[in-house]
């Protein structure tokens, strides 16, 4: 049987097995199967070796979503079926809330979950989350300084309050939010790619060609964690906008026109392309690239 780690973007499969030593495959496999894991006794999440706190000698390991006590793994069987204290099954309605758009009622179950439990970790994150959604953004960076607190390695409540900061426009502490996230997984694309961003729009055009440059580097190399379809397509994005505002035409336009090919239809890579171009005296083809940039916009 194979379980999902529930530590940060962790792809490692844990592999449970009654075989003496493991499952031979993954023991020969560590970098994609654990052998070794915890349970936590509340939430029923599983944490692969790698993902959970060590704990000490007299105080078993916490776990980071809910900071129920965590068992080890070869006691999955024996606490398989168990029933969920309220907190958690308040945490799992408010999620699914969340998810399927329905704020108010999620910041109901989810305060009763924090009510219950105010070390809850997941339930302040996923509070942020409806407060994000209800468009309360200075409640919704409290409640993700909250999760913070109880789990300071939350990496989507750094980044989820970075984003919370740009909406705002504070624009300098979405920046130092983004530097946090990153100090915490240096490989995490997003955080890079929206830092770049904001750092483009403040006119730092070098910063921001460096930054994109470093995620390609990241996902040439394959060091990436937590990334997505697009992440590849907006570093491009990201490179050819600064390389345009940098001046640097002729070399911007074929990072924008694999933005374009491979990421989601965005009128800014064709208004970008647009300039460039004329800037370059291939004024047809402007005229054309601006024509599709106004379409989108429109639309
Ligand atoms: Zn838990
Ligand atoms: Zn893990």
């Amino acid at each position: 049987m194979l379980l999902k780690c529930s530590g940060w973007a962790c792809m490692r499969l844990i592999s449970v097995s009654k075989a003496r030593g493991g499952n031979p495959v993954a023991v020969n496999d560590p970098e994609h199967f654990a052998i070794e894991f915890m349970i936590c006794e509340d939430c029923g999440d599983n944490f692969c070796d790698l993902c959970h706190a060590p704990g000490t000698r007299f105080r078993a390991p916490r776990c980071a979503s809910c900071g129920g006590r965590l068992a080890p793994g070869k006691r999955l069987e024996q606490l398989s079926g168990r029933p969920r204290p309220p907190a958690v099954e308040h945490l799992r309605r408010g999620v699914e809330l969340v998810e399927s758009e329905r704020p108010e009622d999620a910041l109901a179950e989810l305060g009763e979950a924090i009510r219950l439990r105010p070390e809850y970790a997941a339930a302040h994150y996923w509070r942020g989350g409806a407060l994000v959604q209800l468009d309360r953004g200075a409640e919704a960076v409290d409640a993700f300084e909250n999760a913070l607190r109880h789990n300071p390695s939350n990496v989507d409540a750094l980044y989820e309050k970075a984003g919370a900061f740009a909406r705002m426009e504070r624009i300098e502490d979405a920046i130092d939010a983004y530097d946090r996230t990153i100090a915490l997984q240096p490989g995490f694309p997003a955080a890079h790619l929206n830092r770049a961003v904001l750092v483009l729009d403040q006119d730092r055009d070098a910063e921001a060609l460096a930054a994109a440059d470093h995620v390609l580097a990241l996902l040439t190399a394959g060091r990436t964690r937590g990334g997505s379809t697009y992440d590849a397509a907006s570093a491009h994005s990201i490179k050819g906008a600064a390389l345009v505002k940098l001046g640097r035409f002729a070399e911007a336009l074929p990072f924008i026109d694999y933005a374009i090919d491979n990421g989601l239809d965005s009128w800014n890579d064709y208004y970008n392309k647009a300039y460039a171009l004329d800037r370059l005296g291939r004024t047809e083809e402007a005229d054309l690239a601006r024509g599709i940039s106004d379409s989108l916009r429109e639309a």
